[in-house]
């Protein structure tokens, strides 16, 4: 049966896909024996490739012992373990967490940390959320609405809370009156005079990626961007929320994203990396100073669900993390990140629309303008991002385009995140495939 034939086309938003039989490290293969390399780890989850024997020993084992420990039953070795390997890969005093089962759930928890802080304070009046435009926090209707993505809330508007939005931060795309340069202190300063617009008293949070992912392409908070919002939070009794979903566990190079701007937030949501793809596994990490508030007042957080913490989600969390630690492979991002970069220009140097490369560790991105003078996109009718995810796909590449980074719609950027310990042999095959899928589209399409 051919691979896609059969599939029943409600089930999947994008059509038709292959159906996948198998994957070994960076290699995926479908039932039809096609092979795919694995560039972006699918959405930036499987960091240390696939088919683990150590993760999926340890999985099987911690399964053979109990199906799950219930939180408000018993504690587990995997969950203390893990959170002991948490606290000391996060440092400082980020030293407590609500486990969940993904990535949405974690910001989620992050949001609801940050309103009870608040409430255990005794200033009910700090309920509103500032994010940012062109930025991904997941499919709930509480990390939906903290979201700028238009394509995605267009159906939920009208239900959706209302949160203050400030403009993307990127220096390849800066603000109106700023350069590459000032980006960064013109955006913290949106930051201030909307808290200021609505009144201190009514803040909770803020809410922000350091590394913005799907929504943007991996657009790196400018130098001093993240140090200066650390001020102005601290200023105004604001909760700092670092969205690290997409750009934490090591992806970036470091395991806590905003380790590369100095800067410690109050509650961060991580997801993808920490157990891999293996089991769902995120993690809403919180500092001591709003522990201290929750804890002292209300004793725990009021979140969580029957599957927090789950035994054997979290004992692939710390078989991985064992992995990346032992295979010293966060260190290993940031070594290769240079000779990555390196390797998209030369092999993109003769694709006039590639505009920017961009990104931090083993999180970049490729963005296609029509013109890079003015750095007009192509117009969304072209999906362009999509034909190339096909093309890509055609020719045995799993990367991750998408759309939209411009303004909401127009816009198209291709994300790779590639394992930690892809080989050298494989990051020049992701690469190279990166950019022949992009050529033939810009030629099949009339651009090129
Ligand atoms: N935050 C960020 C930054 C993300 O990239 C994502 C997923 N792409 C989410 C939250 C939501 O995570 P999940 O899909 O695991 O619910």
């Amino acid at each position: 049966m051919s691979s896609s034939a059969a599939l029943p086309k409600h089930i999947h938003s994008t059509g038709d896909l292959p159906k996948v039989a198998w994957a070994k490290g960076s290699y995926v293969h479908d039932v039809d024996g096609k092979q795919y390399i694995d560039g972006s780890g699918g959405p930036a989850v499987y960091c240390i490739g696939h088919s683990n024997t150590e993760v999926n020993e340890a999985i099987k084992s911690q399964l053979d012992q109990i199906a799950h420990g219930y939180r408000y039953n018993f504690s587990s070795d995997a969950l203390e373990e893990l959170t002991e390997i948490i606290r000391r890969r996060c440092g400082g005093t980020m030293n407590n967490m609500v486990y969940v089962t993904g990535g949405s759930e974690a910001v989620e928890s992050c949001l609801k940390l940050a309103l009870q802080y608040h409430a255990a304070r005794g200033e009910m009046s700090r309920r509103r959320f500032i994010a940012r435009e062109r930025s991904w926090h997941g499919n709930t209707l509480g990390a939906l609405s903290v979201s700028g993505f238009l394509e995605r809330k267009r159906a939920f508007e009208g239900s959706l809370l209302d949160v203050s939005r400030l403009s993307a931060v990127n220096a390849y795309r800066p603000v109106e009156g700023a350069t590459a340069e000032t980006v960064g202190e013109a955006c913290a300063q949106e930051l201030e005079d909307e808290i200021l617009r609505v009144g201190p008293e009514k803040i909770c949070a803020f809410i922000f990626e350091p590394v913005v992912g799907a929504a943007g392409g991996c657009v790196p908070a400018p130098p001093g961007y993240a140090k200066r919002v650390r001020e102005i939070c601290d200023t105004y009794g604001v909760i700092m929320i670092s969205d690290e979903v997409m750009c934490g566990a090591g992806r970036t190079g470091v395991w806590r994203a905003l380790e590369t701007d100095g800067v410690e937030p109050d509650i961060m949501s991580v997801a993808k990396g920490l157990a891999a793809g293996y089991l769902p596994l995120g993690a809403a990490i919180y500092n001591d100073k709003v522990a201290d508030a929750i804890h002292g007042k209300h004793g725990a957080p009021m979140t969580g669900h029957t599957f927090t913490a789950h035994t054997a989600c979290c004992a692939a969390g710390v078989a991985v993390q064992k992995i990346v630690e032992r295979e010293k492979l966060v260190e290993r991002v940031a070594a290769m990140e240079a000779n990555f970069v390196a390797m998209l220009k030369d092999a993109t140097r003769d694709i006039e629309a590639v505009g920017d490369i961009r990104g931090r560790g083993f999180f970049q991105a490729l963005e296609l303008v029509a013109d890079r003078k003015t750095k007009a996109p192509f117009p969304a009718e072209r999906k362009l991002f999509m034909k190339i995810r096909a093309q890509a796909f055609e020719n045995g590449l799993i990367c991750y385009p998408v759309g939209g980074n411009v303004d909401g719609i127009n816009g198209d950027v291709v994300i790779l995140a590639p394992p930690y310990n892809v080989t050298d042999a494989e990051l020049t095959e992701i690469v190279d495939k990166t950019a022949v899928s992009i050529r033939q589209v810009l030629k099949a399409e009339g651009l090129a």
